[in-house]
Order: structure tokens, then sequence, then C-alpha cells
């Protein structure tokens, strides 16, 4: 798949418009256009990684940086000590929309479990 035909590749190269919370060096993180929760971002490689399934030795470190940019951005949307969901959903059947791999991380209310 080229960038172009990607949605968040296209935010990633600012061809896209979105709202944009936080950039670090191989991520991007913006709010997810219909929040499920007060707090809905999604944390989002610049690399077009199709799903978590797609992952391999070289993302190891990407991995990492994704979950701590996602605790960052827990603190920073007070949602510590509160409590707060980071969620990859992978595969049609688990939810999966956007085949570029993201993190949702939702927070601001109760969550229930299991989920839906
Ligand atoms: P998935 O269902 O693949 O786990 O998550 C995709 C997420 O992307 C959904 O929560 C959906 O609301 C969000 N989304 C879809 N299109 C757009 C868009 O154009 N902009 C933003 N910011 N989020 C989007
Ligand atoms: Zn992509």
């Amino acid at each position: 798949m080229s960038r172009a035909n990607c949605l968040f590749c296209r935010i990633a190269d600012r061809t896209q418009s979105a709202d944009i919370v936080a950039e670090a060096d191989r991520l991007i993180a913006f709010k997810d256009i219909r929040p499920q929760a007060p707090t809905h971002l999604l944390i989002v490689p610049t690399e077009h990684i199709p799903s978590i399934a797609d992952v391999t030795d070289t993302h190891t470190v990407l991995l990492g940086q994704a979950i701590h940019l996602a605790n960052r951005l827990a603190r920073q949307y007070q949602l510590v000590p509160g409590g707060y969901r980071v969620v990859v959903n992978c595969g049609a059947g688990a939810g999966q929309t956007i085949w570029h791999l993201h993190w949702h991380l939702l927070g601001g209310r109760t969550m229930a479990w299991p989920p839906g």
C-alpha cells in the first residue's frame, strides 16, 4: 500500500488533517475522530505497519516507545490515578478498521470488562 492510500500515513505526513497532540521520533498521537471516552487518543507509528501481527524484531524499540508515549499522555490528560486503557485491535474480528497499527488510549470514565 502506498502512503497516499493510507489514512494514518497521510496524517503522519501532514497531508490529512488531524488534531495532533504529540510527536515523537517515530510516533505521532492525535485525537480519535469518534471518541469512545472523554479522552480517546490514537498513538501511531509514522512507519506503515498494517497491524500488530506484522511487527518484527526491528520494531522492538518502537513498541516500547509507544507505551512510554501512552503513559506520558495518560499523565498529561490526568488519567492517573483514575486509570486508563491502552488497546490494540488486531484483525477485523477484533474491531480493527484502519490497517495501520495504532494504540488507543482511553480514559476519563469507568471501563467495563470484558470489552464488547
Ligand atoms: P480501529 O477500529 O482500527 O481499532 O481504530 C480506528 C480508529 O480510527 C477508530 O476509533 C476511528 O474512530 C478512528 N478514525 C477513523 N477515521 C479517522 C480520521 O479520519 N481521523 C481520526 N482522527 N480518527 C479516525
Ligand atoms: Zn499507513
